[in-house]
């Protein structure tokens, strides 16, 4: 197994700092997925091989952390995106126990800002049928919300995740507000389309200087997709679209050397996009 690899697989329910100005953003470990390779049916093997080994990973033995994060302010306590709640076993699910770790409960957190309404970022927001944070308002991008309320349009593979979205969308319904890309949802936070893995998906900009997106599911996994962007995730509902938003960020976020956090990028979730030997590249950076 890689390092990598191993890493991820042992950070289920920890929480890391990450530092920005104008805000105070952690990173949170719901757990991981592990995945075989026709996830991502577009990865070249020998080339894919190379680029994950030299990052740790192995593509016969692939494993995503799933992340979320927590910001807060002085008056509000939010959760960009809730996990993949426990349904599939105790390697996921392990939010509270990351959240926990900052000092905090389910019932304190004030908002829940979400990137997309997918299983694994939405499924922890539901237990037992009821809200897991039961004092939170849920947000989520308008046109998402029209996605999911549209069931008969949805592909076979979108149409796997249509329970999750659906729970939240009926759980939190007395309480459910909806955002359009450019709103500013905190003091130094706001909304970003980033269309193609869903029509909806958006990403949130944090900070002053030296900001990060917190970019939900563009990359799945940095090793390939940073040097090869055209290789899609199955899950991907628009993969032309996918691909777009992808190859955009990824040109823009290396000229700036944004910093993006992500979903699936290994714990705690953050690069930093740059120029490398005339290609795009990135290293960690949290
Ligand atoms: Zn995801």
């Amino acid at each position: 197994m890689g390092e990598t690899t191993r890493r991820i697989r042992a950070s289920g329910g920890r929480a890391q700092n990450i530092p920005v100005d104008g805000a105070t953003l952690i990173a949170l470990c719901d757990g991981y997925l592990d995945l075989d390779l026709s996830r991502f049916p577009d990865v070249v093997r020998g080339i894919g091989d190379d680029l994950a080994i030299a990052d740790g990973q192995d593509l016969n033995d692939m494993t995503l952390s799933v992340n979320a994060f927590l910001l807060r302010t002085d008056a509000r306590l939010c959760l960009v995106d809730a996990g993949d709640g426990s349904r599939r076993g105790a390697h996921l699910g392990r939010l509270t126990q990351a959240l926990k770790q900052t000092g905090y409960a389910a019932e304190d957190i004030t908002d829940l800002f979400m990137t997309h309404l997918h299983g694994d970022h939405a499924a922890g927001l539901v237990q037992h049928g009821q809200p897991l944070f039961r004092n939170a308002t849920l947000h989520v991008a308008e046109e998402e919300v029209a996605f999911w309320r549209n069931p008969t349009a949805l592909d076979s593979i979108q149409a796997t995740q249509l329970p999750f979205a659906e729970a939240a969308l009926t759980v939190y319904q007395e309480r459910l507000s909806m955002f359009r890309p450019g709103d500013a949802l905190l003091p130094h936070v706001t909304v970003r389309s980033l269309p193609g893995h869903t029509p909806g998906q958006v990403g949130f900009l944090v900070g002053q200087t030296d900001q990060i997106l917190i970019s939900a599911d563009v990359l799945h996994l940095p090793a390939l997709q940073v040097a090869h962007p055209e290789w899609g995730f199955l899950f991907d509902a628009d993969s032309k679209q996918a691909l777009k938003t992808r190859l955009d960020l990824l040109t823009v976020g290396s000229v700036t050397m944004l910093r993006l956090a992500g979903a699936h990028i290994p714990f705690p979730g953050v690069i930093r996009l740059v120029h490398r030997e005339g290609a795009i590249d990135y290293e960690t950076a949290a």
